[in-house]
């Protein structure tokens, strides 16, 4: 079996067998660059390594030897030839780039012998010495294993009994003298000599390549980067050329644009006389590259050359890495540059206005994850923050603000200018308005999709949940993070995108929307072929989701609407009445105040369906806590506050559920008391019948939550029809067209999609929920007990409250829209649960076929691209 390939017989697309830098090496060398000869052993080659029980392959041998002899030809020099000889590297080059995450050895071939080989051909006996060492260096460490800290001890050594403190003070008679040490060293911490036969060197430096894809450092990044690790790593063999063999020898990396701005100038360093650890290990401060081009104009236009011509070849910013021998430039490297998000658009947009590439091609460029970057503030990654702890990112976003405990606090801090943020253990309903008036907002328990996340997301605010080492000591105001006391009015910092939170003002960055990521989208809004909803509960959100480019709103969670104090005090009375009227005087007070919401809602989306989901979370939810109602029972003064709160527990005891979130909510509350329900419709009508009035366009959507049997949809069908055409009369009946629908987010409703489709004029699916009954999972709890633990041991590929579970999840998804089609073909269909604004998830929906996905706002940048990646 062919385990080896030379560079001139390889290309890009063998990318699985040579590894990325393989391939590259093999592409570049048919594109006709300067590139160092050499070959590539396989990563079948190191599958085979590892199934041996970590040893060679007995066919790789003779396949080395004939490649090698083929190096030799081509450099006309030999291995191991004591008076000229050749030298080779040896690099890892895994499927999937890591950077500086694997090994490499260089100058193989030198040995007591061919050192000397090496002097007299370049007449320069320092230079052989000082690559001499560095072979024994190199291979001691990443073949022997011998700490490097030994080494370097060694050199200061040196230098010491020189009188010395830089490198190029070193003379030949030092290089030897280190050589001596290193080679006593080796057999010291080994027991055996430094090898001195060139193929034994090859071979041990092979072997230990391939095992370096075990070692932590490369699991570490694999794990962080879901790397499989079955890839394994080939092997690249190549001659060696230098940068350190005089003044007109030189190495440097450069990127053919800025990598932080996306500006088309070279980016990069370079050092004259240097090799390429020297850059690497920071010994010598290299040169910006733009200096080049008055030291060595020639060589700066040359490089400029090739870097136009390794860009259009690859179609995309390149890092390459190089060096100078006696004046010829030599490519030892090349691959797509890391940028930031920033970068990212400006180069892919650029590259189509170049001409080089399509929007499409364009779109795929941008990787969707990196725009929260751009479209929220961040850390000032320039500061070295003091990191606490870090908890769920669970709403992207950096905030700065002097920590408080209670929402009313955050209220009257705000109102007399501070900047706060609202640390809670967890925040409920009745915490809104601290919310409203934080920064940003840190929990100790709760995942991504519990009240405070959801709740930070669709206002844009920064939020990091399940902080689970924060210990919260409420009545004495302040919190502890490991062994660190915040108190009430410290400062802290938090990301809401890296879930970190910090220790007092860390600088930020602004977010920057760009002229590049307008045109970015507007070419997504081009090729997409599902629509993007907002989710939006008020008329700022339904504007904001405008500009972002909604094309609707997919989810208005009406009990939002209830969560401001003045309107939390109707709905309490109207939880606690006792009696019809009182019921009857409350929701009266309550219409307007929905209607007038509606009302702003219809006219800052006129044109566009706006879906109404009708109250959802169990009554309790807008009552006051147990314990903190009992604590106040206890110090209340009067008796008449005492009678009121002892009603207040009598009623939340009375509400009181063992699984609320199974419990008496969504429609189950509107069929056991239709006169919410009712209320909430004859609101939107209202409001529809204004807002056409006043020559909008208005199309409203009511949506039925948390059905899970036909026979709901049906009353509450009958409930929003015949409200309607009691608000809207004959004369309004043919003029507002509206639809009603339901939300698939209980298993049975997906399973019996056939049926309530037959009362559905639209399906939602509530994703989250779904996911919730689905897998068993509380969504407020999961992530903090075990959920994390389960994606630790890759039990679960991927939060499944993050990322639609496809397999799960998503095959009832499939499954309900299949069989709600085949009653109702024009049945419309959306997500909107949080997946809709997970890229996963997006294609997922779209390849199922959905109408739309529905996020939060600030979202919908996003999810504009992941669309119309999805339908490339
Ligand atoms: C859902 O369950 O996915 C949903 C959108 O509703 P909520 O998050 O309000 O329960
Ligand atoms: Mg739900």
């Amino acid at each position: 079996k062919n385990m080896v390939y030379a560079f001139h017989k390889g290309n890009a697309q063998m990318k699985a067998l040579l590894g990325g830098k393989g391939a590259n090496l093999a592409e570049m060398t048919s594109v006709g660059l300067q590139v160092p000869p050499g070959f590539t052993i396989t990563t079948e080659a190191c599958k085979v390594f590892f199934q041996n029980g970590n040893s060679l392959p007995d066919e790789l041998a003779p396949q080395i030897k004939s490649a090698m002899r083929q190096l030799e030809a081509a450099k006309g020099q030999f291995f191991g030839d004591p008076s000229n000889p050749l030298l080779v590297s040896v690099r890892s080059g895994s499927v999937t780039s890591m950077p500086g995450m694997m090994d490499t050895i260089l100058n193989l071939g030198l040995n007591d012998q061919t050192v000397r080989g090496l002097a007299d051909s370049t007449g320069d006996e320092r230079f052989a010495f000082d690559c001499y060492r560095r072979l024994i260096q190199m291979f001691g460490n990443v073949v022997l294993g011998i700490e490097s800290v030994y080494f370097e001890r060694s050199i200061k050594q040196l230098k010491k009994s020189l009188g010395v403190t830089q490198d190029q003070e070193i003379t030949s008679e030092g290089w030897k003298q280190l050589v001596t040490d290193y080679k006593r060293l080796t057999l010291k911490e080994t027991g055996h000599d430094f090898p001195q036969n060139v193929d034994e060197q090859l071979n041990m430096a092979v072997e230990a390549v391939f095992k370096s894809w075990h070692n932590p450092r490369a699991q570490f990044y694999r794990n962080i980067h879901r790397i499989s690790d079955d890839q394994g790593t080939a092997v690249n063999v190549q001659c060696m050329v230098f940068g350190n063999k005089g003044t007109d020898c030189g190495t440097g990396v450069v990127f053919t644009r800025d990598p932080s701005t996306g500006e088309n100038v070279l980016y990069g360093e370079y050092l004259m006389n240097a090799q390429g650890e020297d850059v690497v290990a920071g010994v010598r401060t290299p040169k910006n590259i733009q200096e080049l081009k008055g030291e060595a104009p020639e060589l700066y236009r040359e490089l400029d050359l090739i870097c136009r011509q390794l860009e259009n070849h690859y179609k995309d910013m390149q890092d390459i890495e190089f060096t100078v021998e006696h004046g010829k430039l030599y490519v030892l490297q090349t691959r797509n540059g890391k940028r930031n998000a920033l970068a990212a658009v400006k180069i892919a947009v650029d590259l189509v206005r170049e001409g080089t590439l399509n929007k499409e091609e364009a779109l795929q460029r941008v990787e969707v994850s990196h725009l929260d970057q751009l479209l929220h503030r961040g850390i000032d990654e320039s500061s070295i923050p003091i990191v606490l702890t870090t908890g769920l990112p669970a709403s992207p976003g950096a905030a700065v603000g002097q920590v408080v405990f209670d929402a009313d606090t955050a209220s009257e801090w705000e109102k007399v200018g501070k900047q706060v943020l609202l640390a809670r253990p967890e925040t409920t309903p009745e915490d809104i308005h601290g919310v409203i008036a934080s920064n940003g907002v840190l929990t100790g328990r709760g995942g991504m999709t519990s009240h405070a996340a959801v709740v930070a997301r669709g206002m844009g605010k920064p939020c990091v949940c399940g902080c689970e080492d924060i210990v919260f000591d409420l009545g004495n105001k302040f919190m502890l993070i490991g062994d660190q006391t915040i108190s009430e009015g410290d400062w802290l910092t938090l990301d809401g995108a890296s879930g970190r939170i910090m220790k007092g003002v860390v600088p930020l960055k602004e977010a920057t929307v760009t002229d590049d990521l307008m045109q970015m989208l507007s070419w997504a809004d081009e090729i997409k072929t599902m629509q993007v909803y907002a989710n939006a509960d008020n008329p700022e959100d339904a504007q904001i989701a405008r500009e972002f480019g909604a094309q609707g709103i997919g989810l208005c969670r009406t009990e939002h609407m209830f969560f401001a104090p003045e309107r939390l005090v109707v709905m309490q009375e109207l939880i606690l009445s006792d009696t019809p009227e009182q019921r009857e005087a409350a929701l009266n007070r309550l219409l307007p105040m929905q209607q007038s919401d509606f009302e702003g809602i219809f006219q800052n989306m006129t044109g566009f369906p706006v879906t109404i989901r009708l109250l959802d979370p169990p009554l309790h939810e807008f009552l006051p806590n147990l314990k903190e109602l009992q604590q106040q029972l206890f110090t209340a003064e009067t008796e008449e506050g005492k009678a009121r709160l002892a009603q207040l527990i009598r009623k939340v005891n009375s509400l009181h559920e063992s699984n609320p979130m199974l419990g008496h909510r969504g429609c189950r509350l509107g069929i056991v008391f239709p006169e919410i329900y009712e209320m909430q419709v004859e609101a939107i009508f209202h409001a529809a019948a204004v807002s056409t009035a006043q020559g909008f366009e208005v199309i409203p959507e009511i949506m039925i939550p948390l059905v899970g049997h036909a026979n709901e949809l049906k009353v509450m069908r009958e409930l929003v029809v015949s409200t309607a055409e009691k608000v809207l009369g004959p004369a309004y009946k043919n003029g507002i067209r509206y639809r009603v629908g339901t939300m698939i987010e209980v298993p049975r409703a997906a399973l019996t999609a056939r049926e309530i489709a037959g009362y559905a004029d639209f399906f939602s699916f509530g994703s989250n929920d779904l996911t919730q009954m689905t897998f068993g999972y509380s969504r407020d709890d999961a992530e903090g007990k075990f959920l994390g633990h389960y994606l630790d041991r890759k039990l679960l590929a991927d939060n499944p409250f993050q990322v639609l579970d496809a397999d799960g999840v998503g095959q009832l998804i499939g499954m309900a829209v299949t069989s709600g089609r085949s009653v109702k073909p024009a049945l419309k269909t959306g997500l909107c649960g949080e997946h809709g604004g997970d890229k996963d998830s997006i294609f997922f929906c779209h390849r199922i076929g959905l109408n739309y996905v529905s996020c939060s706002p600030y979202r919908i940048p996003m999810a504009r691209i992941a669309a119309a990646q999805a339908a490339i």
